[in-house]
């Protein structure tokens, strides 16, 4: 089983990537946790992509290539896995072939985790979070709403909104990750590798249409 998920922000695709793992025995690679890492062991990748990962930014398509290409061809090389956030960009994909087949990795699917631009503003701008940073509890004032409006039910403070879950920074993401995505997606269609799965339902029902798209 090699799997890429696909999906923007606010789909549920980190809780479907941690179920796959548990169901499957896969090991998870994002690149995310892959940088930071090397940021912790101060490698020279590390020292590279720090300053990108501190303003924010998008690591640019050769860097994270070479990440990805590096682990693949190591010792610690995974067979079977649920890649989460890579490839990200249609020419990040085109690497990603060219590793895969080298080293004789097929896919078995590409998962994307369908869910509307509305849907996903309407999921996260109404989350409202604990200002204590010891609590961090979230709530959300339609499917989660506190007890007492605008009050952690956990500790009592505050509860505020975060930055990333404003409404003009989730459509920027949005924007973004359709600018990228799209064309991924349009690459996977034409070798048959995409499953579109109804990411509105809830985890569990998300979960067992993945796995009956899997044929599993
Ligand atoms: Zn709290």
């Amino acid at each position: 089983m090699r799997l890429v998920l696909v999906g923007p922000p606010g789909s549920g695709k980190g809780t479907q990537a941690e179920r796959l793992v548990k169901h499957f025995g896969l090991t998870a690679i994002g690149t995310g946790a892959m940088f930071r890492d090397a940021i912790g062991r101060d490698t020279a990748m590390g020292r590279q992509v720090k300053p990108m990962m501190d303003q924010g930014l998008l690591v640019p398509d050769p860097i994270v290539n070479d990440v990805v290409a590096e682990l693949f061809r190591s010792a610690v090389k995974p067979e079977r896995f649920v890649l989460d956030g890579y490839p990200r960009t249609y020419s990040q994909a085109i690497a990603f072939d060219a590793l895969r087949t080298q080293e004789h990795l097929p896919l078995t699917a590409v998962i994307d985790l369908d869910i509307a631009d509305e849907e996903v503003v309407r999921r996260i701008s109404g989350r409202r979070c604990c200002s204590n940073p010891a609590c961090g509890a979230c709530f959300h004032s339609a499917a989660r709403p506190p007890k007492a409006p605008g009050t952690c039910d956990l500790c009592g403070t505050p509860l505020i909104v975060r930055d990333d879950d404003l409404e003009e920074t989730i459509r920027r993401r949005l924007g973004e990750f359709h600018k990228n995505t799209d064309a991924l997606l349009d690459h996977y269609r034409k070798l048959n590798l995409v499953r579109d799965i109804d990411a509105t339902q809830t985890p569990d029902v998300i979960f067992a249409n993945i796995l009956k798209a899997l044929g599993q």
